[in-house]
């Protein structure tokens, strides 16, 4: 059966298959690679948010997975000879989950975390057994519900709203707290005076609290990054992780390059957002953007793509090489090359008190997040674009009724013709041409919303209290203006397309730029943030592809 936390469902899990136990020969092989050492029974082995935990398979003796939670601890697995220990962040480098305990003397293996990478990389069995227990181990935290942070907040709170979106986006498991509903809860905060605008509070690793946490704060907390060497010079520094960025890292970590990820918020980009994608080849019943982008996520670091999330590309020091990147907290990298995959962001259209109810009923993506908190009730989607319509089908499933708003007269004319069939179809979406938004009202979340024919002049006033706007993107480009060439919408200019511009921007070299290549040499651009490219995740993914066969050719320049 499928397990629900909150309201997404995880597949069921065979608990076999998520705790195997190694055979003799199997168990040979670890041994080989690492070091056998002595336990002694009540050993803490590691605690939630230890880094650099080592991997361990047992030979003799027991122990066992606990979480530690406000009620004490919640046994999660038991282990006996022949299994072994680990879940994603042996992959991901992140802080633990859980804590480990010795129950019962004995002998284990351990494996640091650089023997545990070269182990998998060279034995495909034992990679196979790994990944596939990793993974289930996570959707059985995922699932549950548990994970090392209890995250108390209020579905009217716009900075619950982004926390909760973070950790979903991340896959990283959490307890959700609402307030709204739990009393006890709430009267536990007033005890410790926490106030309003300290909301949402958070308790990581069963210890920290913190109490309206920035997103790199969270970060930081859960032990999602690791720390960055500043001397090292790096082969290729990637900005973003959409399905661009996220494909460069693959390639690029397989193909034996020193890889660095900056991602701004959380992997997955647009395409994070996107409830189902349905035309990306390979998934004829369509796949959550999600978990496409998780998946990415998890081969980007499997192959040793370093990545660092919560945190932002400032500026590019173009005057040199090695380039120079600047992070948003100050920090300086260095790198032979870049592939800029920063994409593009939504656009707000300008209705008055769009800004004021963002998060409190004005969202600009539709994942299950959303559908829940909005269930049951009447919805508005505004715009008339894929990704306007992709949502109203996927919010008609939940909402009791999706009002359609489309300035113009028509769908666009780039619109897949699958979904515009969906939508005139449907019975639970009311589609409105020529019509606009003319004012949004509430108190602190929004309550009203008042429409306008254009072409009769009618309006209507709805008590609607969420409306997911849906206005096109705008490149994000802001980063980089003065140093290479943009087009007059701010895309990144490429290859070919860079002749006419090419002197005036000062290209250096004699050679002409590669396909995809910017105005300064070693510079990539690919996906949504390249001018003239085809806004969709196959070809964001393709360019993500080539960049990493163009780095390497100007990495041999060097
Ligand atoms: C709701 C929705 C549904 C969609 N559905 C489909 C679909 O069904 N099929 C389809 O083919 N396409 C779909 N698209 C379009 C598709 O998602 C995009 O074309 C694709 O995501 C572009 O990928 P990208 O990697 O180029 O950029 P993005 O996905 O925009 O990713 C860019 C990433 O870079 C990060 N970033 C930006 N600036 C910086 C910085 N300075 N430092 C560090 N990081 C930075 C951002 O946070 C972001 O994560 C959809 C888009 C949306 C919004």
């Amino acid at each position: 059966m499928a397990s629900r936390a909150g309201a997404y469902v995880y597949p069921a899990v065979d608990h076999a298959h998520a705790f195997p136990t190694l055979t003799s020969a199997q168990v040979a092989r670890v041994r080989d690679a690492g070091r056998t050492r002595r336990v002694d029974a009540g050993e803490i082995l590691f605690e939630p948010g230890d880094v650099n935990v080592p991997f361990f398979v047992l030979l003799s003796g027991g122990m066992e997975i606990v979480q530690p939670d406000v009620h004490g601890e919640r046994l999660i697995a038991t282990h006996k000879a022949g299994a072994f220990t680990g879940e994603m962040t042996m992959i991901s480098n992140r802080g633990a989950l859980v804590r480990a305990r010795v129950t019962e003397a004995g002998e284990f293996v351990e494996l640091q975390s650089p023997q545990f990478l070269a182990l998998v990389a060279r034995d495909a069995e034992l990679n196979e057994i790994f990944m596939r227990a990793f993974i289930l181990r996570r959707i059985l935290l995922l699932a549950s519900g548990h994970g090392n942070i209890i995250l108390m907040g209020s579905r009217h709170s716009a900075p619950t709203l982004r926390l909760r979106e973070f950790l979903s986006r991340n896959g990283h498991p959490h307890t959700y707290v609402d307030l709204d509903i739990d009393k006890d809860a709430q009267s536990l905060l007033d005890q410790f005076s926490v106030k309003v605008e300290e909301i949402p509070v958070v308790i990581c690793n069963g210890v920290t609290v913190l109490r309206n946490p920035s997103i790199r704060e969270l970060a930081q907390c859960l032990g999602l990054n690791s720390t960055l060497d500043p001397t090292q010079v790096r082969d290729v520094v990637i900005v973003g992780a959409g399905p661009a960025g996220l494909a460069a890292a693959v390639y690029a970590a397989s193909e034996g390059l020193d890889v660095l990820v900056i991602e701004t918020e959380s992997p997955g980009g647009q395409a994070g957002s996107s409830s189902r994608i349905e035309n990306y080849l390979g998934f004829p019943t369509g796949v959550s953007g999600l978990e496409l982008t998780n998946r990415a996520t998890t081969q980007a670091q499997k192959f040793g793509a370093k990545m660092r999330i919560a945190s932002s590309v400032t500026r590019v020091n173009c005057d040199q090489r090695p380039y120079e990147v600047t992070l948003d907290d100050g920090q300086l990298l260095h790198t032979r090359s870049i592939v800029i995959a920063s994409g593009a962001q939504y656009n707000k259209p300008s209705i008055e008190n769009l800004a004021k109810f963002e998060g409190q009923g004005v969202y600009y993506g539709a994942t299950f997040i959303e559908s829940q908190i909005c269930g049951g009730e009447e919805v508005v989607v505004v715009c008339g674009g894929n990704s306007a319509c992709q949502a109203a089908v996927f919010l008609s499933q939940t909402a009791s009724k999706v009002h359609m708003l489309v300035r113009s007269d028509q769908l666009s004319d780039t619109m897949s013709r699958y979904l515009i069939q969906r939508i005139e179809e449907n019975p639970a979406i009311d589609l409105r041409y020529c019509t606009e938004i003319t004012a949004l009202t509430g108190d602190t979340h929004l309550e009203c919303v008042t429409w306008r024919d254009k072409r009769t002049g009618a309006s209507e006033t709805h008590a609607v209290r969420h409306i997911f706007v849906m206005a096109g993107a705008s490149p994000r480009t802001d980063w980089l203006k003065g140093c290479l060439a943009l087009d007059d919408k701010g895309f990144i200019v490429t290859g070919r397309d860079l002749d006419p511009v090419a002197k005036q921007a000062g290209w250096p070299l004699t050679r002409p730029p590669q396909m995809l290549e910017t105005s300064l040499p070693g510079v990539f651009a690919v996906g949504d943030v390249r001018s003239n490219s085809v806004k969709r995740v196959a070809s964001a993914v393709g360019e993500g592809a080539i960049a990493v066969s163009l780095v390497h050719r100007t990495l041999a320049e060097l």
